[in-house]
């Protein structure tokens, strides 16, 4: 499909199209945007940057159900409930799609090991992303690879060009859920206002931190004095780590709800005490300092050296929310500054 027009005008329509026959979840409710809702026909709006909490509970579910087991004579049974149904996200901005796609393959990249539950909802997803024109003070993602008009694990992208968005599809997903929709075919002026706006929006995107020689600074930093004062303020509240769309530690916990019992998966933060805390009574992050130093080395260090990519896509939320103004562009500007 070549470049088509959306009409403003016609987006509810379309979500009230597609939610016939699907879930649709849209940032919202407004005016606030604290997260993706599904779509009810409240009245379509776009957060300025982002919703306030990421993308990722979509996929990776604040409490999922993973399994059912019980015991029916002497034998373990599980019983195993996949989700259902399709799942259309409109309205995701750049770097939160982004954050998804980087952390697929945590759950999904071993065949033998994956996640169920969240490999079927991505699989059976189509994401709708919209370019961000306005990024916001604390976004930086043209400082950690990302682009505020960025297509990486987007399936459509939109770009405002005023009462209308420019359409591209981007991948076969992508062309089935634009099938059938009422677009306008786009103009040469349409592509060439498109292209200015998201160059426009690059610019506009400030520069935080040359991450270059980051990770390479990080190797054997483990033990160095830097960790000793630089989480003397947190509060350890996890507000960092609920709101990333790359953080993605979890809890087990079986529950017994008759007949059998449930097993289910909740976030957790590796910013809590009782995160690592064994049944021994010994924890081997008793302090602030050794979470703290877990939360950056991980997105720093340890998920590039697995993934080849830095755990951060710079959406700017943690900056946003951290209640004492612990800002991942400073720990960033500071670990650079400390020669090798
Ligand atoms: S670490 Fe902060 S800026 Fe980076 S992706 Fe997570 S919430 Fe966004
Ligand atoms: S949001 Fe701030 S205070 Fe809370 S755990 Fe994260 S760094 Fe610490």
């Amino acid at each position: 499909m070549g470049a088509r027009l959306l009409k403003k005008g016609r987006v509810e329509e379309l979500l009230n199209g597609w939610a016939a026959s699907r879930r649709v979840v849209v940032p919202g409710p407004g005016p606030d945007y604290e997260d993706f809702v599904p779509w009810k026909g409240q009245g379509f709006g776009l957060p300025p940057v982002n919703a306030r909490r990421s993308l990722k509970g979509v996929f990776f579910c604040r409490t999922d159900k993973l399994f059912r087991y019980d015991k029916r004579d002497g034998e373990v049974v599980f019983c195993e409930e996949l989700p259902e149904g399709h799942v259309v996200v409109f309205g995701a901005r750049p770097c939160d799609v982004r954050g998804t796609a980087m952390i697929d393959p945590v759950f999904m990249e071993d065949p033998d090991l994956h996640d169920p539950a969240y490999k079927t909802r991505r699989e059976n997803s189509t994401t709708v992303v919209v370019g961000c024109d306005a990024p916001g003070p604390a976004c930086f993602c043209t400082s950690i690879g990302g682009d505020p008009h960025g297509k990486e694990g987007a399936d459509v992208i939109l770009t405002d060009i005023g009462d209308a968005y420019l359409v591209e599809t981007l991948t076969g997903k992508g062309e089935a859920l634009m099938e059938g929709a009422s677009l306008e075919d786009a103009g040469e002026d349409d592509i060439k206002e498109a292209a200015r706006r998201a160059e426009a929006a690059r610019g506009l995107v400030e520069k935080a931190f040359e991450i270059d020689g980051i990770k390479e600074n990080l190797d054997g930093f483990f033990e160095h004095e830097y960790w000793k004062y630089m989480y003397e303020k947190c509060l350890g509240c996890g507000v960092c780590t609920y709101v990333c769309p790359t953080c993605h530690c979890f809890d087990v916990t079986d529950e017994e709800r008759g007949p059998g019992y449930t097993r289910y998966r909740n976030w957790d933060s590796c910013q809590f005490a009782l995160f690592t805390l064994h049944t021994s009574g010994h924890n081997p992050r008793p302090t602030g300092m050794e979470r703290m130093r877990q939360r950056f080395m991980h997105k720093l260090n340890y998920f590039v050296h697995k993934y080849g990519v830095t755990a951060c896509v710079g959406c700017g939320r943690c900056v946003v929310n951290c209640p004492v103004n612990l800002d991942i562009r400073e720990v960033v500007r500071e670990i650079g500054g400390i020669p090798r």
